[in-house]
């Protein structure tokens, strides 16, 4: 059975109102308040998995060595960060066997090498990614050429890199599944024991408050596909108990999902799955 440990890349902040697209903001300020710039806290969460001798990152995060121009824009917080996470763990970088960005914008891929120097930081690591989404990133739309940086994507070409299409097992009950509909290449990733299921939605499920189907980003590329797939994600999630973490929730971020009165919710609970903390 593969062990799991719930991984921090810090936090950063980005618009409240790109983040909750049409939804109006006197509806998502109550749950995502907003600062002085109308930006909303986001975390940073990443998953190590551990099966037999593979050690796999689950969204390298947003990385480090950032211009400060660049960190006080996204007002980057790096109290955590998946290094000293993983230092904390006993593991080094180079003991890291797959990294897994659920797709190649820099909040989730960022992390793959030090901005600065362009050094990867998991030299040994086979990298995950969707066909579609390396499609997407080198030769990027305008709506999201914001978001794919060469700052990370130009060293990310020197790694050993694994191109998939749809979906994959990569160790016995760890399977990526492509969604689309935040990104073209957008993957989830699904982690299945006997009896019990973990999900890591990725950007379809950023937040608590993006448990309702229609709530979905301004930055998606195809929204209807989103609230597609979130849909499935939310219904099946609920009936089937999974246990989902959510990428950019900043309180806590393991939990599930209820449905109460027509209305879904998303609840902080940790049993059911092994998540190792730091
Ligand atoms: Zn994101």
């Amino acid at each position: 059975m593969p062990k799991v440990c719930l991984l921090s890349d810090g936090t950063f902040k980005l618009d409240g109102g790109a983040m909750h697209g049409v939804v109006p903001k006197a509806l998502w300020e109550k749950q995502n308040q907003p600062d002085e710039k109308n930006r909303i806290l986001l975390a940073v969460n990443s998953l190590l998995i551990e099966y037999e001798k593979e050690k796999i990152l689950i969204e390298p995060g947003i990385g480090s060595g950032h211009s400060e121009k660049f960190a006080s824009l996204y007002a980057i917080d790096k109290k955590r960060a998946i290094l000293s996470d993983l230092n904390k763990l006993g593991i080094s970088p180079e003991e890291i066997t797959m990294v897994v960005p659920t797709h190649l914008h820099f909040d989730h891929a960022g992390g793959v090498a030090d901005w600065r120097t362009g050094e990867l930081l998991f030299p040994n690591a086979r990298h995950i990614i969707q066909e579609k989404e390396w499609e997407a990133a080198m030769n990027p739309h305008p709506k999201n050429q914001a978001s794919y940086l060469p700052e990370f994507l130009e060293p990310l070409k020197k790694a050993k890199l694994e191109m998939i299409d749809g979906e994959k097992e990569i160790v016995p009950g760890v399977k990526l599944v492509l969604t689309g509909g935040h990104t073209h290449g957008h993957q989830a990733v699904f982690i299945e024991t006997q009896d019990k299921v973990l999900a890591f939605p990725g950007d379809l499920i950023p937040t608590r408050a993006h448990v309702n189907p229609l709530w979905v980003m301004a930055y998606d590329v195809d929204p209807e596909k989103s609230i597609k797939m979130k849909r499935w994600l939310i219904e099946n999630g609920t009936k089937e108990a999974w246990t989902f973490v959510l990428v950019h929730e900043p309180v806590e971020p393991v939990g599930k999902i209820k449905l109460e009165n027509n209305k879904y919710s998303f609840n902080s609970d940790r049993s059911g799955f092994l998540l190792c903390d730091i």
